[in-house]
């Protein structure tokens, strides 16, 4: 096939993304597929002899959307969103095809210096303070990594790259146990090991216990330990856990400690003033990471990093054999000095055409309907025999369970596991389970970028719906 007709074929493309999102909700969300059942259905062997592009395509058509989550449908409530604003998904277009490398500068101007600003209008977007740097990461896993070494080095008087860990005494690094599991494998990955990742205990609101926080750092001191650093939580994962920033920050100002802030998800929330309060001293903060790929409509990947110090970073990340060298172009910032991986996508585009296509109105209006909307299905939940709110909406989650009179405590985890399975397999809606307090509890999130006040209304009657037919 060397005569490959990529207009035609990209027009193709663009047809099919706009034809499935208009029929988005006529989808099961979640795939209804069995283990294996799709990859059976491909060859085993490359092929020797081209095919056919109509013929790939018709493949695709046939085998791959039906075997998909829908990510974009607009009643998925599970995990957190994965947002992807049609206006981003055409900048990921354009940025297909050009198809840059943006390692450094000169490899890609204009993808740069448009990173630089689009970092910068987000930051001003969830109102941090002007010294705040950053870097559009591939991931908070990723984001957290950079942190998580910049710790070690920095607690290592930078010589942990080039000395390695070995002999030394044990790096610490503190975070709640309500954080994500981005934080542990980030000390699996920095070789610091999971054992030196201190799960501080949380208070009755689900916020690390600072005074606990204080006295492990005292205590692994006199131990002969070396405390690095503590990672604070602005929305965990399984039920929206906050830590109160401003004084996890005070306690580590007073250490000596680098501060990150996982703000992962429930930071797309902060361009809305009235949210910050969640985040209350995160000024503080060395380091914070929020996903524009969650809640607020970049596609994958794009996490928007923030450090005070960039030197910091860079000292831990930057290496420069000769062949990475920019001569003459003194002031200019090589992005892969910010980052772990040397190449890197063109994230910044699709930020760009996000910010501009809807406004930081049409974001933060997305955001406050999400929230108010969730608010507004816990509450009629709460209010439906035989349902109880485990945890209260905190923005847009909260979680719920099944608990009707006369069915013990002992069988409900099951029952409710079977519920949101059940759920799920009739389609309508798309739900995750978590264990709150050692009880199986059900998440709902919403949060995806066309959701319609019914799409949310509506998980309701799906919710009792399924309920009333387990029970019968
Ligand atoms: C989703 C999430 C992560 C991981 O994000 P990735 O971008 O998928 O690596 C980390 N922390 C929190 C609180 C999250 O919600």
């Amino acid at each position: 096939m060397d005569d490959f007709d990529f207009r035609h074929w990209s027009h193709r493309a663009a047809e099919w993304g706009a034809d499935y999102r208009e029929t988005l909700r006529d989808r099961p969300v979640r795939a209804q597929t069995a283990p294996g059942e799709i990859g059976a259905r491909i060859a085993d062997t490359p092929p020797e002899a081209a095919h056919d592009m109509a013929d790939i395509f018709a493949d695709f058509e046939r085998l791959i959307p039906d075997g998909m989550t829908h990510w974009q449908h607009p009643r998925f409530f599970a995990y957190f969103p994965s947002n992807a604003a049609p206006a981003a998904v055409v900048a990921e277009q354009l940025a297909g095809a050009m198809a840059a490398q943006c390692m450094l500068w000169q490899t890609s101007p204009a993808a740069t210096e448009l990173e630089v600003k689009m970092v910068d209008w987000l930051r001003q977007a969830v109102g941090l303070p002007d010294e705040f740097k950053g870097a559009f990461q591939d991931t908070a896993s990723t984001a957290t990594l950079c942190a998580i070494l910049t710790m070690r080095e920095r607690a290592l008087d930078w010589q942990g790259n080039r000395e390695g860990l070995f002999g030394r005494a044990p790096l610490r690094i503190y975070a709640s146990d309500q954080t994500h599991s981005s934080i542990d494998k980030a000390l699996w990955v920095a070789g610091l090991g999971q054992d030196n990742l201190v799960k501080v205990p949380t208070d009755a609101a689900l916020a690390m216990d600072v005074a606990a926080l204080k006295q492990a750092i005292r205590d692994d001191r006199a131990a002969g330990m070396t405390p690095a650093g503590v990672v604070a939580c602005v929305g965990g994962t399984s039920v929206g856990a906050m830590d109160n920033v401003r004084a996890v920050c005070a306690v580590a100002a007073e250490e000596g400690l680098y501060t990150h802030v996982d703000a992962a998800w429930a930071g797309s929330a902060m361009i809305c003033p009235e949210f910050r309060h969640f985040w209350d001293g995160v000024e503080l903060a060395d380091s914070i990471v929020l996903n524009p790929h969650k809640w607020l409509g970049a596609p994958l990947e794009c996490s928007a990093h923030f450090v005070r110090s960039p030197e910091t970073l860079v000292r831990t990340l930057a290496i420069q054999p000769e062949y990475l060298k920019t001569r003459g172009a003194d002031g200019i910032v090589n992005f892969s000095e910010w980052s772990v991986t040397l190449g890197r996508r063109f994230r910044a585009l699709k930020v760009w055409f996000l910010l501009r296509a809807y406004g930081l109105e049409g974001l933060r209006r997305r955001i406050r309907n999400h929230v108010r909307w969730t608010e507004d299905l816990a509450a009629r939940l709460a209010a439906e025999p035989g349902f109880e709110i485990v945890t209260a909406p905190v923005l847009s989650l909260f979680s719920f369970r099944l608990a009707p009179d006369g069915v013990p405590e002992e069988a409900l985890d099951d029952l409710n596991l079977r519920l949101a399975s059940a759920i799920n397999d009739a389609g309508t809606i798309y739900l995750t389970q978590t264990v709150h307090n050692g009880r199986v509890a059900i998440r709902f999130v919403a949060g995806q970028f066309d959701a319609a006040e019914e799409d949310v209304a509506g998980a309701f009657e799906a919710i009792r719906g399924v309920a009333e037919l387990l029970s019968t």
